[in-house]
Order: C-alpha cells, then structure tokens, then sequence
C-alpha cells in the first residue's frame, strides 16, 4: 500500500502483523531503514504560557518508508526496543537534534533547548559519553539540549550517578509521561531533574473531567514546591490553555500551538512566530 499523503500514516494490516515472520520482515526493513537513513526528525514547539513565546522544540522521529510512506513512531519504536537497535536509532536522533538545532542558532533564529526522548535501553551504553559526542560535533551549547526520560528509567538507581554526570555537563533533564508509570514519587528529589511534562491523558479532559483537573493542578504544584518547570503536553484548545494559565503551569506542548513538522517547515513558522 502506498501512502496517500507525507503526513498521513501507514498503518500496517494488522492482520499481517501477527505472524511472526512478518514481525522479523519488519526488524530487517528497521535494520536496513538505519543504515540507508531513512528516519526524519520533526519537531514541534514548545511555548511559554505566560508570553506565548516559542522556548523549545521535541525532535520526534518519523520513518520514511520507501513504500509505506511516512510511519508514525508508535508502529516501530517499540519493535526497535524490542530488538534493540533502538540504541542506535537513538544515537543518530540525537546527534541529527544536535546539528539541527545549531544549525538553526547559525541561521539566526533564537537559542532554545532541542528536547530528545531517551529509551531506557540507551542508560546500559554509555550516553554520557554519546551526549558529549555529539555536542561535541555539532557545537551545541550543552544548555540547549533537554533529554526526555521516562518513569521507567527512573526506577533504576543505577542511572542516578549517569544523570548526575549529564547535569554536571549542562544538559536539561525531563521527566516524560509524568502520572502514567511508576507511582513512587521519591525519584523526583533523588533525581536532578529541571522538568515535568503532564501527560497528554491528563489534560485531554480539562473543562469536562473535574477528576483530571485536580490531578493536574497536583503535578503543577508538585512541579512547583520541588523548582521543576511543568509543560502540559497535548494541549488541543484554548478551554485547557486558560487552565493550565490559571493554575500556574510553565509550558504547553500541543496542536493548539504547532503539530510536529519537519525542520523547514518548523524554521518558517518560527521565524514568523507572534507570541499568542
Ligand atoms: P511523546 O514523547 O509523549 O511525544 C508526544 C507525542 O504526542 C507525539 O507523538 C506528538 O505528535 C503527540 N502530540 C503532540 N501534541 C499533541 C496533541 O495536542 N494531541 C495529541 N493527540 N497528540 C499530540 P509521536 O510523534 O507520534 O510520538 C509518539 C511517541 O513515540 C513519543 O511520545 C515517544 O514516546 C516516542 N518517540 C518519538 N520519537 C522518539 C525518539 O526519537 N526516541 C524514542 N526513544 N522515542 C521516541
Ligand atoms: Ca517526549
Ligand atoms: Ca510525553
Ligand atoms: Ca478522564
């Protein structure tokens, strides 16, 4: 089947999905996809409540199948964590994150950090050394790199002394998906962590689920006692801006304010951004 569209997915028939043969048909693909280069970074902004300016950017990958068209992540990062040549994969996000956003600095548009999602296979090689290649190589000031990490990672106390590492190094630490993994909160003062994201199934319901936005205020003010910055993520509407505005969350992350695109188109919007 041939993609309709460069933004419209391919889902694969799930009916051939279950068989197992063609799960390692999709590895191979994945595993040739790496070496041919056949991923994009989009990237989607990130804005500030309070001024409405553009204050971060998430690189999210995209696999540019040659017959599938463009293939959300959903549908490969967890066959890449699975067989793990999600170490990889990241490897090359991170360091495509790092140029681009130089490259953006070079370009004249404002110095703000490139958030990268980490997979908690890529805490057993070493990522301090990874992150301080390609900073390395692209120029990047370390200040403008933001990793995103899940609750899983967390978990593991072994990764404390690692993050330590990458704070001492400048970079910014996220907490992704917060309020969907792990309930121990005890991680959040272990742990150098600058942010917290509110997950998206928190603040799908603002305005109609009076449940969610009580659990939303919570994190904010979580985020706040402990001096993290708070995004909401998956912000749709202006109904949840106005709360999220009053009750005193940093950032929103959402289509209301940009869908993730590719660089270029990311570097034109940006460049003609009015504050909200
Ligand atoms: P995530 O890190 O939570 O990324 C945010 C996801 O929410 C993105 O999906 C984004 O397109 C989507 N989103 C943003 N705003 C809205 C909104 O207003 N409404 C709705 N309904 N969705 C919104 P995407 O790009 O499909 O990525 C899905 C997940 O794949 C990511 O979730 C992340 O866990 C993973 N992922 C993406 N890129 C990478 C990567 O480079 N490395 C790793 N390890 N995982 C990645
Ligand atoms: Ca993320
Ligand atoms: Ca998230
Ligand atoms: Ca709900």
């Amino acid at each position: 089947a041939k993609s309709s569209g460069r933004n419209n997915y391919q889902f694969f028939a799930p009916a051939l999905r279950s068989y197992g043969f063609e799960l390692l048909q999709w590895e191979a693909a994945l595993r040739r996809a790496i070496e041919r280069q056949e991923f994009v970074l989009h990237y989607q902004p990130q804005v500030s409540l309070g001024s409405g300016a553009l204050i971060g950017v998430e690189a999210l990958v995209r696999w540019h199948h040659p017959e599938h068209g463009l293939v959300a992540p959903d549908r490969f990062i967890p066959l890449a964590e699975e067989s793990g040549l999600i170490v990889r994969l990241g490897e090359w996000v991170l360091r495509e994150a790092c140029r681009q956003n130089r490259a953006w600095q070079m370009a004249g548009l404002a110095s703000v950090p490139v958030a990268v999602n980490l997979s908690a296979q890529q805490f057993r090689q070493d990522i301090c050394a990874l992150v301080a290649a390609a900073l390395d190589e692209s120029q990047l000031d370390p200040a403008c790199l933001e990793l995103e990490l899940t609750e899983r990672v967390l978990m593991d106390d072994e990764v404390l002394s690692t993050l330590q590492a990458l704070k001492r190094m400048g970079v910014g630490l996220s907490i992704d998906d917060f309020g969907t993994g792990y309930s121990s909160l005890g991680y959040l003062k272990r742990f150098p962590l600058d942010r917290l994201k509110v997950d998206r199934s928190f603040v799908a319901d603002i305005g109609q689920d009076g449940d969610d936005e009580a659990i939303v205020q919570a994190i904010v003010q979580l985020g706040r006692t402990l001096r993290l910055r708070v995004v909401a993520e998956g912000v749709e509407a202006w109904r949840q801006w106005r709360f999220l505005a009053a009750i005193g969350c940093d950032d929103v992350q959402g289509f209301l304010t940009g869908r993730p695109v590719e660089a270029g188109e990311l570097e034109r919007l940006w460049r003609a951004w009015r504050p909200a």
